[in-house]
């Protein structure tokens, strides 16, 4: 799933991963390595806690109807990084 042959950088292929570690789709191995990137990368430590923090809203919003407010504030979330 993630191509670990090629040398491009690592926060790339840290973005990568991010997707499917929120899912738990990655082997063990896979998630060590983006974890042991997430210890040393702000970077991408803030990516991956935004995108939780993102899924967390839209789970609750699955259940709940989203206050437009909460629609502006996500949106305006997107942008930062
Ligand atoms: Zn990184």
């Amino acid at each position: 799933m993630i191509d670990t042959s090629s040398e491009i950088d690592p926060c790339a292929r840290c973005e990568e991963a991010l997707q499917p570690y929120l899912d738990r789709e990655l082997t063990k191995a896979e998630m060590a390595e983006a974890e042991r990137h997430l210890d040393s990368c702000t970077y991408c430590r803030r990516r991956y806690r935004f995108e939780e923090t993102l899924r967390r809203y839209v789970r609750q919003a699955a259940t709940e109807e989203m206050p437009p407010d909460l629609k502006q504030k996500l949106a305006a979330l997107r942008t930062p990084l």
